[in-house]
């Protein structure tokens, strides 16, 4: 029997005859239940349905792992090529043999971790096609995890992964809400892999933190501050969000310094004044 996955968020669940009941991170007010009730897929449904994997560098020992056509949420994890074991953070919902084929010619897969439950994907089918390597998940979040799983890890407020390679706890988006810092990414000036807890918006340079995406329910000033306090303690140039294409390629540090003031001062103060746009401009 194949795990069952929820078709909105793409978390896989447990195998069995029937689908579960209910995924609880969709019913979350931080997620959704689409109009027509929860509904369930499973690997072999998304590869009939055309959904094959996409494995593609994004820098130098730096592999995005995505889904085309998208699925789910439409996140992409990133596999960080480190001689101690790669490091595969956030999943995608599927697995399929050419993409794993892809990540093992890479040196595979020696540890998965994430930056939330949103995306812990196919996780344990990912362990479990690398030999059931260990899978971390911060305590803070552990009962979303939907899965029971002898190589599940607990973890809070940071852990070294491997040399230069350090998942930090910052909060926000979930109590749990992860970066992994890399600290050879961008050329040695270090790169930060976010996925959603901090959003690279569309706004080059720009970042935002919400406490519910889908839903748009913000963060309390207090809650971003901690989390702009935790992510500016470490050191890094290059800024990898969630999906492909959403990255703040240099002065990264800079940019969530600017966006969390920015949005500390929205949230608690009077919109600027803007002056509108001029028949000549
Ligand atoms: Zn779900
Ligand atoms: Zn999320």
């Amino acid at each position: 029997m194949e795990p069952w996955i929820c078709a909105t968020c793409g978390v896989e669940h447990e195998p069995g005859a029937t689908p579960p009941a209910r995924c609880a991170i969709c019913e979350d007010e931080r997620q959704w239940v689409p109009a027509g009730g929860q509904r369930w897929t499973t690997a072999s449904e998304l590869r009939a349905a055309g959904h094959r994997q996409i494995v593609r560098e994004e820098e130098p020992g730096l592999v995005g792992v995505g889904i085309e056509p998208a699925f789910g949420i439409g996140q992409r994890g990133l596999l960080v090529r480190h001689e101690a074991g790669n490091v595969l953070f956030d999943c995608v919902a599927l697995v399929d043999e050419a993409g794993a084929d892809a990540v093992a010619e890479l040196g595979g897969i020696g540890a998965i971790c994430f930056s939330h439950p949103h995306f812990f994907g196919a996780a344990v089918s990912w362990s479990e096609r690398f030999g059931g390597v260990p899978v971390y998940v911060p305590e803070a979040d552990r009962a979303w995890f939907p899965r029971r799983f002898g190589a599940l890890r607990t973890w809070r407020d940071r852990l070294v992964l491997a040399p230069g390679l350090e998942l930090v706890q910052v909060g926000g988006h979930f109590p749990g809400s992860a970066v992994l810092r890399w600290a050879e990414g961008a050329g040695g000036r270090g790169a930060l892999l976010v996925g959603d807890t901090l959003q690279v918006v569309p706004d080059q340079g720009w970042l935002s933190v919400m406490w519910s995406y889908p839903n748009l329910i913000p963060l309390p000033p207090a809650v971003v501050e901690a989390v702009e306090q935790r992510v500016l303690a470490l050191d890094f140039d290059r800024l990898y969000g969630g999906w492909w294409g959403r990255v703040v390629a240099q002065d990264a540090k800079a940019a969530v310094r600017r966006s969390l003031e920015r949005y500390r001062a929205r949230a608690g103060g009077p919109l600027p004044d803007l002056a509108p746009p001029t028949a000549d401009g």
